[in-house]
């Protein structure tokens, strides 16, 4: 048995590897001469898995990856993607051994932070992270001396500079005003620090949206997350770039059996579909545990099946859902059945089942990301999909 037909037997995620190709290139024209894309891959890149994607986009050409954790990091490391990797998130003092052993570049999160990584005794690359509004990780925009003083750490270097907007996806004016106010915020850090004499390292700003409604700013990268998987966070997003990006993901499902429930008898947990008629449903074997949303059940949410989008029937279990076909002809077992991401259906979307189930396509994929295999369109046709690694990475041998 091939490792297609392995994944796809339950439920699976296509990634669409055509589509991640043209987003890139996409991207790549959308944003400023010089600037380089930082593809965001935490959170299994999304649900897209993060070793599939991070190596189909280090063939791409794409050399900037960030990720949340250390041990994000080092499985793509460890499964040969090469290129430069930004933890965002926090990592313990105490694994500055890994970070350079796995050449992993460290967000420093506050000044005390990078005084507490310094202080361990070896050599990391950081990025330093300014705080300029959004007050959650970051040295405040306001603080020069203590930047200028990580500058002049022993065992930091450092190879970035970045901020994060809190309303970029936002198109009300106080919001711009209060994202140009970032912008200027960290502008003014970095002039101060320039006209001390520092050389600045690289310099990003924008994340998705960022780029897409601020896209006039020149910086050294922008960190894309959403975007590179080709949808927006809700169905209407209003942004001032409209790029033509492609939706990269789908779950799929396939039916596993079909059975005939007569008019007045029910389906599944808390009695909760009763048939008003004859009714013929359908069982696909991916529920909540999958991370498809329970609260799609009861009808709110639906699945495209032989072309007709036919509700879910009764209450979405951790492993099971129920669809109602009496209206959809010649269905049988082993037919496939797409829950997210069917193209030309807009119901399906991935912003849009994000939304009726009360979310942001950002959750719902991630979500997604745990118990479901994940396949590549590539390999479809080559019934195999080994992931290769696109260039062997070797673990820096002084730390060992
Ligand atoms: C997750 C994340 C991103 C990517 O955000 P998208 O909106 O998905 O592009 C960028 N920067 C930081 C700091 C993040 O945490």
């Amino acid at each position: 048995m091939n490792n297609i037909s392995l994944k796809t037997g339950r439920a699976w995620i296509e990634v669409n590897v055509e589509n991640l190709r043209h987003n890139v290139e996409i991207l790549n024209r959308a944003m400023q001469p010089g600037c380089e894309l930082m593809a965001v891959v935490k959170a299994q890149a999304y649900g897209h898995g993060a070793v599939l994607t991070a190596s189909r986009l280090n063939k791409m050409g794409v050399r900037a990856f960030a990720v949340a954790t250390v041990d994000e990091g080092i499985t793509l490391r460890e499964a040969g993607v090469c290129g430069e990797i930004l933890i965002l998130g926090y990592t313990q003092v105490s694994r500055a051994s890994q970070l350079k052993e796995y050449d992993l570049m460290q967000t420093l999160i506050s000044f005390e932070y990078a005084e507490a990584l310094n202080h361990q005794g070896t050599a990391v690359k950081v990025h330093i992270k300014i705080d300029t509004g959004m007050h959650r990780l970051g040295i405040a925009s306001e603080e020069l001396s203590a930047v200028q003083k990580i500058f002049r750490m022993q065992n930091l270097k450092v190879c970035g500079m970045f901020t994060h907007l809190c309303c970029s996806d936002s198109r009300h004016p106080d919001d711009i005003a209060f994202t140009k106010g970032q912008i200027d915020n960290f502008y003014s850090m970095t002039d101060a620090l320039r006209s001390c004499g520092i050389i600045l390292p690289k310099l990003h700003i924008q994340s998705s949206y960022g780029l897409l409604n601020y896209p006039d700013l020149a910086c050294d990268y922008v960190r894309a997350g959403i975007a590179l998987y080709g949808v927006l966070s809700s169905p209407d997003d209003d942004t001032v770039l409209k790029p033509d990006l492609r939706p990269v993901f789908s779950l799929k499902s396939r039916v596993v059996l079909i059975r005939n429930v007569k008019a007045g008898e029910s389906v599944g947990y808390g009695r909760r579909f009763i048939a008003r008629r004859d009714t013929r449903i359908a069982i696909l074997p991916v529920g909540y545990g999958d991370g498809f949303p329970g609260n799609l059940s009861d009808g709110k949410g639906s699945v495209l099946i032989r072309q007709s989008v036919v509700p879910v029937a009764g209450r979405i279990c951790m492993d099971q859902l129920a669809v109602d076909i009496t209206d959809t002809e010649g269905v049988s077992v082993g037919d496939i059945a797409t829950l997210a991401g069917a193209e030309g259906y807009d119901k399906l979307s991935v912003p849009a089942v994000a939304d009726r189930s009360g979310s942001i396509s950002n959750e719902l994929l991630c979500r997604m990301g745990a118990r479901l295999p994940v396949i590549a369109s590539d390999t479809v046709s080559q019934g195999s999909d080994e992931t290769r690694p696109c260039c062997s990475f070797h673990k820096n041998s002084a730390v060992k």
